[in-house]
């Protein structure tokens, strides 16, 4: 959107109305070219857990020249692949393997209290039938269509007592934060202690070391370095582990081997699921 646009519709408020409606209608279009373009890829083959589809294959998304080479150039495991969106709900990976995994893993009880970063819509709305759950962002007003009452939220500095929540779901949020060890803090600290939080990240398994910049603030360099403009760093696995553990965190990690079985839900296959237990 033109600059100069963008700055008067901000000053009338009008900005985020707009963009959402018009996101809403360029994914409403995309579905419907998905669901007519994929049906002769309909089958057996893939399932989606959310809508219960089948097909052969699912939609691809590849990283952009921009930035593969900061992707592909770290071997980061950042959700591209070639089976990414259900044709028909347009679930991502990353949604259908959280979803495979709170249902074997992590059982909720009916009372459940669940925290959801950055709520996606199809995860969102299966976990509300399951519990209760809350949703924030740091700019919510851009998924009010998928959760009315979604709250603004800071998660360096969380708006909640200690010990408020069973589960903790933010998937693909702390590489977002600049802070983010205080991020896992506030999460460590407003989780009950027997929760689990699930924290998500696109992470390298070759780097040996984080790779990160606090002087870097450009999202043309950002894309360039860490392969999203918005994105502040790539995690090195073990780095990864180290700053959850700092946290309070007793990781578990479950690899990818553990989680073959979920490869039917068109999962990414070297995707690992970090379960961080409160104690
Ligand atoms: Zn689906």
């Amino acid at each position: 959107m033109n600059r100069r646009l963008k700055s008067i519709l901000q000053k009338t408020d009008l900005y985020h109305p707009l963009q959402t409606s018009y996101r809403a209608g360029r994914t409403w279009l995309t579905n419907q070219l998905y669901k007519l373009t994929y049906r002769p890829h309909k089958g057996p083959g893939l399932t989606c857990n959310f809508c219960g589809a089948e097909y052969k294959k699912f939609v691809p998304e590849v990283p952009g020249p921009d930035i593969a080479p900061a992707i592909q150039g770290n071997n980061v495991i950042a959700g591209y692949g070639q089976n990414v969106y259900c044709p028909r709900c347009l679930s991502k990976n990353r949604e259908r393997l959280i979803k495979a995994v709170i249902e074997k893993y992590l059982p909720l009880a009916p009372a459940a209290r669940i925290l959801h970063f950055s709520p996606e819509k199809n995860l969102y709305r299966w976990l509300k039938h399951h519990a209760s759950i809350t949703t924030v962002d740091t700019a919510p007003r851009f998924y009010t269509r998928i959760d009315p009452t979604i709250r603004y939220a800071d998660a360096t500095r969380l708006p909640f007592n200690n010990h408020s929540f069973d589960l903790v779901i933010a998937n693909h949020i702390l590489e977002h934060i600049p802070e983010d060890q205080m991020a896992m803090h506030e999460i460590h600290r407003v989780l009950a202690p027997e929760g689990i939080a699930i924290l998500q990240v696109p992470y390298s398994p070759t780097l040996p070391a984080t790779l990160e910049d606090p002087e870097i603030d450009d999202p043309g360099r950002q894309a360039a370095l860490y392969g999203q403009q918005d994105h502040v760093r790539i995690y090195a696995f073990a780095d990864y582990l180290r700053r959850l553990a700092k946290a309070g965190f007793n990781v578990h990690v479950l690899n990818p081997e553990d989680l073959a079985e979920f490869r039917i839900y068109a999962t990414q296959p070297t995707e690992s699921v970090f379960l961080c237990y409160q104690h």
